[in-house]
């Protein structure tokens, strides 16, 4: 059965394929549907944003559709800058985490979280949603170069490293790879038990 990545990320898509490659699905991304629509993310949550893009897919090729929506959550800044998280800034992943520093400033309670939340439409329309979330703190300063988005401040204490300082490991402990964890669970469960 095919199952629609509705993500233009090829990284995303490939994580899908890999925990999906001994299922019954075949993983399709809208690069193979040829698809190029923008779907606007209105949502005020990351379950809203999945939500409404999982929707929208899934109303358009009626397939089963996996969508996700993730960001960074700080707790003394009133939980932001969370679905705002790529256009904190306004500008690129460099100038967001430049923002995020300035706005802790000397802060000393720096406790931050990553959050993925995958919402799945099946094909009869049923939705489901998983969640992951990876605890650590927000860093005084960037270190690292790897990763994306806002790895470079994101310390983790058990490591003494931050996310882009860690390589490989980020892919296993991810709030990401926590949430596709959940719904691999649930695929075989409900795919094999039944
Ligand atoms: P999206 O879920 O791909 O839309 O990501 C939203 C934004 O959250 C990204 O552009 C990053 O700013 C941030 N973000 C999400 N996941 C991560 C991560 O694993 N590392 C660093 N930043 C992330």
């Amino acid at each position: 059965m095919k199952l629609l990545v509705a993500s233009h990320n090829k990284g995303k898509i490939n994580e899908f394929k890999e925990i999906l490659k001994n299922t019954e699905f075949e993983v399709i991304s809208l690069a193979d549907l040829n698809d190029t629509d923008e779907v606007e993310e209105t949502g005020l949550t990351f379950y809203e944003n999945a939500y409404i893009k999982a929707n929208y897919y899934f109303q358009k090729y009626n397939l089963p559709v996996i969508s996700d929506d993730s960001g960074l959550v700080v707790k003394v800044l009133n939980n932001q800058p969370g679905v705002y998280s790529s256009r904190y800034s306004g500008k690129g992943d460099y100038e967001n985490n430049l923002k995020l520093l300035s706005n802790l400033n000397k802060e000393t309670e720096r406790k931050a979280h990553f959050e993925c939340v995958l919402v799945y439409i099946n094909k009869h329309g049923d939705l489901h949603s998983f969640k992951g979330r990876l605890y650590g703190a927000i860093h005084y300063e960037m270190k690292g170069v790897q990763g994306f988005g806002y790895d470079p401040i994101f310390y983790l204490k058990r490591y003494n490293k931050t996310l882009a300082e860690l390589g490989s490991l980020k892919n296993r402990i991810s709030h990401r790879s926590k949430a596709l964890a959940k719904f691999k669970r649930y695929i075989y469960e409900n795919t094999y038990n039944k």
